[in-house]
Formats: C-alpha cells, sequence, structure tokens
C-alpha cells in the first residue's frame, strides 16, 4: 500500500483546484447547501434533483472529464481512462470547493452503468444523460413481499399482448418511487422456467396508468420508502434490458454498483467527525463529555475501526491502479461501513442522552435532531442492497471459500 501521490497526481490536483476556483466562486459555496443526511438518503434512495446552475457547472465537469469517467462522452460522461488515484483527487478536491459533485443514488449510480454495459444503443441514447444530470429520477423494484434476500422467488409478472407487456403484481421498499419518473425492475416473464431464468429486466415509466404508490411511513417519521402496485400495466415491447428471461444476469450489474455505492467509508468519516466536534461541545454536570474516559474510550475503538475501513480504502486504490482483482477487501466494505456507521450513531445517542430524544428537526436539540434520524437510518443502509447475513455469506463463500449456504 502506497499512501503518498506521485508528482504527476500533485499536478493533476492543483489542475483540479483551478479548474474550482475558476467555475465555483465562493457566492456558489456560500449558497451550497450542507450534504452529509441528503448523501445518506441519497446512497440509499435518492434521485437528488438538482438546480440550473449546479446542472450548469456538471457539464462543465463532465466536460473536464471530472465527472462519470467511466460512461462514454457520447452517453453524456466524462470518459476516460480507469484511474482510481485521479478519481479519488477529484473527489477530495470538489468535497473541499463544496462543489457539485456526481448526482448520488439509483439511476445514475446504478442504472447508469448497467445500461452502458447491458443496453440497446437506443437506450443508453434515451436514459442516461438526463439521469447523470439529475433531470431523469429511478426508484429500484427488485424487493417483493416475500422476495428480499431470495429475489428470485419474486412472482410480478409481465406477459406479452401483441406489441405490449401487461404486468401485474406488487413491489414493496421501493425507495423514493413517489417522486421517481421512471423504474427499473425485475419481473417474471417465464413462469415456467427455473426461477432466476425467468426474470427479465423492464424500465417503467411511473406516469403509466395502473401505477399505483402508496408511502410507507417509516421510524424516522419521514415516508421515503413505498409499495408499488401494478394492475394491467401496459408497457411497450422494448422496454426490456438484455434478452427475454436474461433479467437476474443484468440486474448482478446493478447490485454490484449498488453495494460499492453503500460501502464508502467516506460517510462513516462525515458522521464520525460530527460525533466527535458534538462531544467537545456538550457538557455533563460541567464536563465536556470528549474528557469522559468511558466515551474516549468508546471513540478510540470506533476510530481504529474506521481507520480500518479507511485504509482498507485506500487498499482497493492501489489495488485498482494496478489493475488487480480486488479479492475478499472488495466484499466487506458494505458490511463493514454499515456497521461502523450504526456503532458511531448509538455513541451519539449515548451521548447524547436524553437530548437524542428530540426530533429531527427540532431547534433545541444539539445536533437538530440530526444524529436520532441517522441512527435510525443506520439500522436500514445495513440491509438495503441485501442484509447482514447475506453479505456474510457472501464473504464466505466468494472471499474465503467455505462451502455454499443450503439454497
Ligand atoms: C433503507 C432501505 C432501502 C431499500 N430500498 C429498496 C429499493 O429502493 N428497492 C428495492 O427493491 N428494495 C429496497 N430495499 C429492500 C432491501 O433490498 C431488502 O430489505 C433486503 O434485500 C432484505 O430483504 P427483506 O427485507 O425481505 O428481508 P428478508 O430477506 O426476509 O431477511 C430477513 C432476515 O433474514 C436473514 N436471512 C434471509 N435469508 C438468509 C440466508 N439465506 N442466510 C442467512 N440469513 C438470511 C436476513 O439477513 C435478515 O436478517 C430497501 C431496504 C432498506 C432497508
Amino acid at each position: 500500500m502506497n499512501l503518498s501521490f506521485s508528482v504527476e497526481y500533485e499536478d493533476f490536483r492543483r489542475e483540479v483546484r483551478r479548474f474550482l476556483e475558476e467555475n465555483w466562486t465562493d457566492a456558489d459555496r456560500a449558497s451550497a447547501p450542507e450534504a452529509d443526511l441528503q448523501t445518506v438518503r441519497g446512497a440509499m434512495g435518492g434521485g437528488v434533483r438538482t438546480d440550473a446552475r449546479a446542472t450548469e457547472f456538471r457539464k462543465k465537469a463532465i466536460e473536464r472529464g471530472y465527472m462519470y469517467r467511466s460512461i462514454p462522452r457520447q452517453y453524456g460522461g466524462g470518459e476516460q481512462p480507469a484511474d482510481p488515484l485521479k478519481a479519488t483527487i477529484i473527489a477530495e478536491e470538489f468535497k473541499r470547493s463544496k462543489a457539485p459533485f456526481e448526482i448520488m443514488g439509483q439511476g445514475p449510480s446504478m442504472l447508469a452503468p448497467t445500461l452502458v454495459e447491458k443496453g440497446t444503443e437506443e437506450q443508453r441514447q434515451k436514459f442516461v444523460e438526463p439521469t447523470l444530470l439529475g433531470k431523469m429520477v429511478w426508484c429500484q423494484g427488485y424487493s417483493e413481499p416475500g422476495a428480499g434476500s431470495d429475489l428470485a422467488s419474486l412472482r410480478t409478472s409481465a406477459v406479452l399482448d401483441g406489441d405490449e407487456w401487461v404486468i401485474n403484481g406488487q413491489k414493496i421498499w421501493t425507495s423514493n418511487a413517489h417522486e421517481a419518473d421512471m423504474m427499473f425492475a425485475l419481473i417474471r416473464t417465464e413462469p415456467d422456467a427455473p426461477k432466476r431464468e425467468g426474470i427479465t429486466y423492464f424500465l417503467i415509466d411511473m406516469k403509466t396508468p395502473g401505477i399505483d404508490v402508496r408511502p410507507l411511513r417509516q421510524m424516522t417519521g419521514e415516508a421515503d420508502f413505498n409499495e408499488v402496485f401494478f394492475e394491467d400495466v401496459r408497457v411497450p415491447r422494448d422496454s426490456i434490458v438484455g434478452e427475454r428471461g436474461q433479467g437476474w444476469l443484468v440486474s448482478r450489474s446493478t447490485l454490484k454498483h449498488e453495494r460499492a455505492l453503500i460501502g464508502n467509508a467516506s460517510m462513516a468519516r462525515r458522521t464520525f467527525d460530527g460525533l466527535v466536534m458534538m462531544a467537545q461541545v456538550i457538557e455533563v454536570g460541567g464536563t465536556r463529555v470528549i474528557d469522559d474516559p468511558v466515551i474516549r474510550d468508546r471513540i478510540c475503538a470506533i476510530e481504529a475501526d474506521l481507520l480500518a475501513a479507511e485504509y482498507n480504502g485506500f487498499r482497493l486504490l492501489t489495488l485498482g491502479a494496478k489493475h488487480a482483482d480486488a479479492g475478499i477487501a472488495g466484499l466487506v466494505p458494505k458490511l463493514h461501513s454499515t456497521n461502523l456507521g450504526y456503532k458511531i450513531t448509538k455513541l451519539a445517542m449515548d451521548v447524547l442522552a436524553d437530548r437524542g430524544l428530540c426530533a429531527p428537526g427540532e431547534p433545541s436539540a444539539p445536533d437538530m435532531g440530526g444524529f436520532s434520524t441517522a441512527y435510525m437510518w443506520y439500522w436500514g443502509m445495513a440491509l438495503g442492497g441485501g442484509a447482514p447475513n447475506i453479505q456474510r455469506n457472501i464473504i464466505g463463500e466468494r472471499g474465503l471459500g467455505l462451502p455454499r449456504d443450503v439454497q
């Protein structure tokens, strides 16, 4: 593992800084929203819409090759040779300047690369660029009642009728469906085939008659999830990605991008820094919480865990720069960083004690109730994109070569 950047990369950093100084002004920075919680949501659900100024800036950054680097230019990406070190420098500098970066969420982070890999030319032309710029918001229709970890048991069906598919069934836990323009969904088209071979990957316009989106209120008090019902929903024959019955293979590509999206340690780092700042400010009995030896001990243990996650990230970067297989190092981040996020926010709740009971957004709460929301969110983060036990199975089977789980 090499933790320093070479001269070539430091030159590149200066070039990125210059671009940011010229294109994202102090006035832009002053009006930029604080993004922490938004990032947590974006990673789970997120179609984050964006204003005209941010879009104008993103277009320039894409033109310079600073964003969506793996997406070809003809589909609205920055198209650059894979270079994880440059990608890291760009992300660091954009964050430092509080400049808009790649829009996180299921559309840009999961669907767009899937379409580049597996979509038709027409689908790439039509969907990728507006998705990258946040003009087209997507939701993910995979889970169903009775089909979560065992996704291949899904039962929502589509039957071909002339030039249209007719869809019936129900999806659940569909983040963001109430705001989405489109859904990418797994739907059963071959009821007699073995379960993984009978599924097709669909792109569905959410305004199609027969789609009913019903909100599910979660313990944070918000309703980011939905149930989505399909009753005789008719979509064009060419609404599918890949071949009919090959949706399982297409979905593997999307899931790979989802786990990478959720597994990034930077979210846990931001939450941790917020915890330390809060512990320095809050006092109990006239003593700062940070000076309590038990709290310090817990903070140190968590920081060691966080550093392990960050160093594993550097290890992945180094392996990526050498075009080497990530192996088990690439399988652990999703499980580890969501567990870490849970531990950090649990400690924050302990630090806040009864003040942590204030409702999210409550002005009298030391943190405006942000940590109680984040604490509840991390429970969900661990589940979304594959529950912890499923992640452990993957690490055991693919990473450690243990015998396969009983199917
Ligand atoms: C915040 C959040 C956002 C989400 N967003 C979306 C979305 O946008 N679109 C979407 O389609 N879905 C979404 N989901 C659903 C998510 O993908 C499922 O919750 C997840 O796959 C688990 O499925 P399940 O809830 O049915 O739980 P189950 O599969 O019923 O699992 C319940 C428990 O049993 C354990 N378990 C199950 N099978 C095994 C096994 N073989 N071995 C060991 N343990 C096992 C699990 O680990 C878990 O603890 C979201 C979920 C969350 C929490």
